[in-house]
């Protein structure tokens, strides 16, 4: 009987797993809870997200994989064991086939950390994959064709822009700039504009829901709690649409500035394809408001997010052992 195949996204924010034949079964936050006294984990996922902000003194909830760099090897170690576990089950019996997208800023030394760790959860082989390539793979892009596609991956850490042809990547460039600077630039400036000091958890909220990259005609407006910096009490603003968009300006504007960077190091004949194919979006950062809008009007390039932008990079390391396997390339 074959094995289990398995692509694990292991995200900055987010961590996905998809199975062969099944699809995406598991999607959790990267975060994970410990208790600093006894260095014991309390909780991993999205029970750990819930403590983030709210533990008592002994417990922490750190996010190891935040900025793209795993900051804590033992951390991930666990928590991708643990989420391997609770994906497979204790159904199979033989061991799975695992590939893993890493981060693409991960150096060599933590990716073979991850190659590891994924050995260590029972892994029989492991595959490590480029975040670009499956990030294509799983926005339905025929990656093996002489043909340049431009990916922009917009996480929760970093925003990876690749232009990709015959299954490798051609030009590509990085930014340390995605989803959770887009919640610090929101916290800055309620703090700065209206005296309000919010959370990360209220940012984001703000962001999901009226958060735009570009001016609308009509404003949207929500109201928001946090703790007024001059009484110390807690207190109700309003904050509106356009001013996100204020605060996102710098934020947005790196992103597009990496696009131009990788567009002018594309050779001409791929960035011809890319003008005529259009840019691709994928990572939960691309359904920011406005955003696919932005980075069209700045290029002159059409714009399009993936069908479903969170689990493209999952569904496309999954796939990519599916599709290299029937080349018969993996038999074993
Ligand atoms: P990573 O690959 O780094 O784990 P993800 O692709 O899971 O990141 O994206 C996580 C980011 O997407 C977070 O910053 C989250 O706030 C953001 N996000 C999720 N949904 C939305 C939405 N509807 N609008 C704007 N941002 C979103
Ligand atoms: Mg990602």
């Amino acid at each position: 009987m074959p094995s289990t195949d398995i692509g694990i996204d292991l995200g900055t924010a987010s961590i996905l797993v998809y199975v062969r034949g099944k699809g995406v079964v598991l999607k959790e936050p990267s975060v994970v809870a410990f208790d600093r006294d006894n260095n014991k984990i309390k909780a991993i996922g999205e029970e750990a997200r819930l403590m983030l902000g709210r533990t008592p003194g002994n417990v922490v909830a750190i996010r190891p994989l935040r900025k793209g760099v795993i900051s804590d090897y033992t951390v991930t170690e666990k928590m991708l064991k643990y989420f391997i576990q609770k994906a497979i089950g204790r159904m199979s019996f033989r061991k799975p086939r695992i590939s893993v997208c890493v981060p693409s800023s991960v150096t060599e030394v933590e990716k073979k950390a991850v190659e590891d760790a994924t050995y260590q959860a029972g892994a029989r082989e492991v595959f490590l994959i480029d975040e670009p390539l499956a990030a294509a793979i799983g926005a339905g892009i025929d990656i093996s064709r002489p043909c340049g596609n431009m990916i922009v991956d917009i996480g929760g850490g970093t925003c990876d822009v690749a232009v990709i042809s015959l299954d490798g990547i051609v030009v590509s460039s990085s930014v340390k700039v995605a989803g959770d600077d887009f919640d610090d630039a929101i916290i800055k400036y309620v703090r700065k504009k209206h005296n309000l000091l919010i959370g990360e958890r209220t940012a984001e909220d703000i962001k999901i829901n009226i958060g735009t990259a570009v001016e609308r005609p009509e404003q949207k407006v929500m109201e928001v709690k946090g703790r007024d910096l001059i009484t110390g009490l807690p207190k109700t603003v309003r904050v509106t649409s356009e001013e996100t968009r204020e605060a996102l300006k710098e934020a947005t504007s790196q992103i597009v500035d990496v696009v131009h960077s990788v567009l002018e190091r594309t050779p001409p004949e791929l960035a011809a394809d890319v003008v005529d194919r259009g840019i691709v979006l994928t990572g939960g950062g691309a359904l920011l408001g406005g955003l696919e809008e932005l980075i069209e009007a700045k290029t002159g390039i059409n714009t399009v997010t993936a069908e479903d932008p969170m689990a493209a990079v999952a569904i496309g390391t999954g796939k990519f052992v599916e599709l290299t396997a029937s080349n018969g390339k993996l038999e074993n």
